[in-house]
């Protein structure tokens, strides 16, 4: 099964191809505190609740939510820094209009 980002309206795909073009993925922090940072930059609250999505043991956010001073690079490979929070091509929510399209299951 193809993982996918979370990030609302974003369809980057994890797979070999996206990795190739320079994409990475990204799981969601186990800290709770930097997750429910993630979690709110991704945007991922339920528009009828308000409340924050549980999100999947599979979530992830691809490497375009990040600038480019999040990473750390090692040779050929890259990590996020500690303490990285997406903040680029994030989509904002706006309540009450119906852009329920943009809504996946993780
Ligand atoms: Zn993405």
């Amino acid at each position: 099964m193809t993982r996918r980002c979370s990030a609302v309206g974003c369809s980057t795909r994890d797979t070999a191809q996206s990795r190739k073009r320079g994409h990475s993925s990204h799981q969601f922090p186990t800290d709770s505190i930097q997750r429910s940072k993630w979690i709110r930059a991704a945007n991922r609250v339920d528009p009828r609740t308000k409340k924050i999505w549980i999100l999947g043991p599979s979530a992830l956010l691809c490497s375009k939510h990040f600038q480019k001073s999040d990473f750390e690079s090692y040779g050929t490979r890259r990590k996020l820094k500690k303490g990285a929070v997406p903040s680029v091509s994030l989509y904002k929510v706006y309540l009450g209009v119906n852009k329920s399209k943009f809504y996946r299951a993780v």
